[in-house]
């Protein structure tokens, strides 16, 4: 059995994942905020997804409760407040991680953006107090990508 043979036998095990995002609707998420779901797992709550923010909105208070990796495609991006208040301001190109337990008062954007987004887990987005308005888990997240899914069949 040669490589290719070989590679084709094992590689007939998985299904691989392959999305032309330009071919998907964005999808409203919050105001100003929309969202195109790439992948949602039940195995470990990870979720990945594009977010397109429009000139100055934000994102609401929340809590990582799983690791967060992003990567911006363009735009400007405010965390923390942005690198001028002791956060960080992130341009395309820009890669940035966030920890598990990380809290975000306000996510900004002041122009429109586009980024990457990978989440090890559920975000919580939380009032002043603490107190919980809504977890975005891999399951929120998967039903957003079905609806979406659902919408474009529709069309
Ligand atoms: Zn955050």
């Amino acid at each position: 059995m040669d490589k290719t043979e070989r590679d084709a036998l094992q590689n007939a095990n998985f299904v691989d994942t392959y999305i032309h995002t330009d071919g998907m609707a964005w999808t409203p998420f919050s105001e100003g905020i929309e969202i195109k779901v790439l992948r949602a797992t039940q195995e470990t709550g990870t979720w990945t997804a594009l977010f397109r923010c429009a000139q100055g909105s934000a994102f609401a208070r929340h809590e990582h409760l799983g690791a967060g990796e992003y990567l911006m495609l363009s735009g400007k991006m405010e965390v923390r407040g942005g690198v001028e208040k002791g956060g960080i301001t992130a341009y395309p190109g820009d890669y940035g991680y966030e920890p598990n337990g990380m809290i975000h008062d306000s996510t900004c954007f002041p122009e429109q953006s586009v980024f990457y987004f990978t989440n090890f887990g559920p975000i919580r987005f939380m009032d002043d107090e603490n107190k919980t308005v809504f977890v975005l888990d891999w399951q929120a997240i998967a039903k957003i990508g079905a609806e979406s899914a659902k919408a474009r069949a529709a069309e």
